[in-house]
């Protein structure tokens, strides 16, 4: 924990949710006591301590910090590019990404890493899962270790997905367009391994973890690899996250190639269980959405890149009500155009009422499974709920604009209305980490100039 943070309070608040689920999601007129990186306390009218600073949060909504599931901040330099907009996954990944990856030099995964964090903390995350797949046979693997520096200068919980392809490159409708050799099983391994001794705590508040995530079975490694990789992280104590069933096409791919449904073949593979968390599941039988819940394997529901792709809607609502843990992501933006967790929040209030029903869901459900969903799929049990005890980890929405007059509810308005919402601050472990909606210390201007330069080397040639 951070010692050195001093004590906070954050007085009369206008609304707190809490991330819980139902009936506790939300926690009335409240003070918030933040104490060594931790909630001290939560009750009406706490009196403040000498040399304590206060907050006061009158015209603020305060909400858990969003927990990013899956996300890929190298495509941070690569939006809205012309030969993928239109396109499905499969002709958007042989576009976009993966005849690129070998032009990301470490300066480049920096300068997107940088843009997309500050995008992400800017709409309310505190905690990012980046699924990171710039590895290669004769490639550098530092990109990994840069993210871990960046999102600790932006005071940010990290959780490095370590992903990458395992076989043939012909087999990869994405890898088959570049000239790379993916890399070996223990080249992969050794990495991960030095990752691991490196960063990885696995402690409930950590604010570094590493993942195993070979980037998609069965594209990106050959099936019988499935179970060594599961082993070998079910043996270093790191969970496992890889894409699942994220389009209609992956599903027939799996039912003509192995005779089975993507969850009925994964967990022949060993990858099923509560260490586990597939991104999208856009595409599942109501079989597979049981054997989901019946051993607690999580789910990155990223409705924004689903539907930015034409692969469809996840039925969220349905794997949540099984029991499937759910959480919320936004996914690269190179298939989303934005990295705002504000942004992904009210497009899944909206999506599934527009498919299912003003029934489908509801806003305390949303800011559960973006928080305390998050929490769950990840392992950081005493992160992302309001509670004393839990790790501080939490933003104050600024409602203090035109737009947000008017609200008979304002605990809504930030999932209700969407963006723009300001978040004027966020703490992160106890540490303020924006100040009056600003990041300390990030030179925009600078960003900027980088950002610039790193799209026109990555334009479409
Ligand atoms: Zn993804």
């Amino acid at each position: 924990m951070n010692k050195q943070s001093p004590s906070l309070l954050i007085r009369n608040p206008a609304a707190v949710m809490s991330g819980r689920a139902e009936p506790a999601a939300r926690l009335g007129k409240v003070d918030l006591r933040i104490e060594g990186g931790r909630i001290e306390s939560i009750a009406p009218h706490l009196a403040p301590r000498p040399g304590e600073r206060v907050i006061d949060a009158s015209d603020c909504v305060v909400y858990p910090g969003w927990v990013n599931t899956h996300h890929h901040l190298f495509q941070n330099l690569l939006k809205a590019v012309p030969s993928g907009i239109n396109a499905d996954l499969q002709e958007w990944l042989a576009a976009v990404p993966y005849p690129r990856l070998a032009r990301f030099t470490p300066e480049l995964a920096r300068t997107a890493a940088r843009l997309g964090l500050a995008e992400l903390l800017l709409s309310g995350v505190t905690t990012c899962a980046d699924h990171h797949y710039l590895y290669h046979a004769n490639g550098s693997t530092e990109t990994g270790d840069l993210l871990f520096e960046e999102a600790e200068s932006f005071g940010m919980r990290f959780v490095l997905c370590r992903g990458g392809a395992l076989q043939a490159a012909g087999d990869h409708p994405g890898f088959s367009k570049t000239a790379l050799q993916p890399e070996t099983l223990d080249q992969m391994l050794a990495d991960i391994e030095r990752l691991k001794s490196r960063y990885h705590d696995g402690s409930a508040a950590s604010m570094r973890r590493v993942v195993v995530a070979p980037t998609t079975p069965t594209f990106s490694l050959p099936p019988g690899m499935l179970p060594e990789v599961a082993r070998a992280a079910r043996r270093m104590g790191l969970r496992l996250h890889t894409h699942l069933s994220e389009t209609k096409r992956y599903v027939d791919f799996c039912r003509e190639r192995y005779g089975q449904l993507p969850v009925e073949f994964v967990a022949d593979h060993e990858w099923l269980g509560p260490d586990v968390w597939f991104a999208h599941l856009v595409h599942l039988e109501p079989v597979e959405i049981a054997m989901l819940a019946d051993t607690g394997t999580g789910c990155a529901h990223c409705p924004v890149s689903n539907a930015r792709l034409g692969s469809g809607i996840a039925r969220a609502p349905q794997m949540a009500a099984a029991g499937v843990p759910v959480s919320l992501a936004v996914d690269g933006v190179a298939s989303n155009e934005s990295g705002s967790m504000t942004n992904e929040a009210h497009f899944a209030w909206l999506v599934h009422r527009a498919a299912q029903g003003a029934s489908a869901t509801t806003i305390e459900e949303i800011v559960h499974w973006g928080s305390a969903g998050g929490a769950r799929v990840l392992g950081l049990d005493a992160v992302a709920t309001l509670a004393p005890g839990q790790a501080a980890d939490l933003v104050l929405y600024d409602v203090n604009a035109p737009r947000f007059e008017g609200f008979h509810d304002l605990a809504v308005a930030p999932v209700a209305a969407g963006e723009p919402v300001r978040v004027r601050y966020s703490i992160v472990n106890g540490r303020v980490v924006v100040e009056n909606g600003e990041i300390p210390g990030l030179d925009l201007e600078a960003l900027r100039r980088d950002a610039a330069r790193g799209v026109r080397e990555l334009i479409d040639d």
